[in-house]
């Protein structure tokens, strides 16, 4: 039997285990999908203890996605990132992926969102850090709106100064009504938002012709979203990011096409829509 899993703290409510299970079962394949949580020091010797027991894959959450770095080799797209989601612990050394960044823009071309024009990410941690790059690839320019002005700042540089066809600028939360006059999508990567009824936005700042993907998915319907679809902007729940991130590393790990629709419905069988 193959096995796969999830590294993180706290990992107990995560829904990667069912999403995942329920792609082996619909593929037949011999393998389950299983959870570990150590120290929050103990991300390095999570993975290298994952390898020498056999573990094919793992997924990698808060808090070890930048920690992980140390232990594996990372492609192109998880170094300027930062971050680590996925790793290939079938290879010698274990091959680190971020499958935030094609997850996110997977889940916009799902709905249809072109990705072409201006873009607003707010927030500048991991999820952010895949959010802008994930859109300057697509050739966007992208506005960083952070509480810390000086993450958003220093995003924004690492992206504009990298090979990316797009460029980045680094703003602070008060400037959102003024860079969302302009924007055609926005992304909210912060935490705001989460097990909370707030939204990072203000709800005047939001229009029709807006694309809005909010990272954050539990609840799977919050405030931005909700304030979003009252102006008449395209939605995009954090489930389908979280979906498609999914997808990706099944495919890096199997070699097979991911079964996106039993996956899709396993995740969204497992949430609380009210
Ligand atoms: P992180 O690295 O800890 O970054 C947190 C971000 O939130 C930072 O930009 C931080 O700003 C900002 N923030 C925190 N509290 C705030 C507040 N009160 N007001 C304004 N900004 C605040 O976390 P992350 O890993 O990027 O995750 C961010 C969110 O994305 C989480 O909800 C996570 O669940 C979600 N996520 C979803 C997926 C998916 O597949 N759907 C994937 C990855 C992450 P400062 O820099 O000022 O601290």
């Amino acid at each position: 039997m193959d096995v796969y899993g999830l590294i993180g703290n706290p990992v107990k409510h995560s829904l990667s285990p069912p999403m995942h299970e329920a792609a082996y079962d619909e593929l037949g394949l011999d393998a389950r999908y299983v959870t570990f949580e150590p120290q929050p020091d103990e991300g390095v010797q999570a993975i290298e203890s994952a390898a020498t027991l056999g573990v094919r894959g793992v997924n990698v959450t808060v808090p070890f996605k930048q920690d992980v770095l140390a232990a594996v080799e990372p492609t192109a797209v998880a170094r300027r990132i930062g971050a680590v989601n996925t790793v290939d612990l079938s290879s010698d050394p274990p091959q680190g992926h971020n499958t935030d960044a094609p997850g996110l823009r997977r889940a916009l071309e799902h709905h249809g969102v072109a990705l072409t024009g201006r873009a607003v990410v707010v927030g500048a941690g991991g999820a952010g850090r895949a959010a802008a790059f994930a859109l300057a690839d697509e050739g966007m320019t992208v506005d960083v709106a952070n509480r810390t002005v000086e993450r958003a700042t220093s995003l924004a540089k690492d992206v504009t100064e990298s090979d990316t066809p797009g460029s980045a600028t680094g703003a602070s939360l008060d400037s959102l009504s003024t860079v969302l006059a302009d924007a055609d999508v926005l992304v909210n990567a912060t935490t705001v938002g989460m097990d909370e009824d707030r939204s990072p936005v203000p709800a005047n700042a939001l229009h029709d012709g807006l694309a809005v993907l909010d990272a954050v998915y539990s609840p799977v319907s919050t405030r931005l979203l909700r304030d979003a679809d009252s102006a008449g902007a395209t939605t995009v729940d954090g489930l389908w990011m979280l979906l498609y991130q999914g997808v990706e590393a099944f495919e890096f790990w199997t070699g097979q096409d991911a079964p996106l629709e039993t996956m899709n419905s396993a995740l969204r069988a497992r949430v609380d829509f009210s």
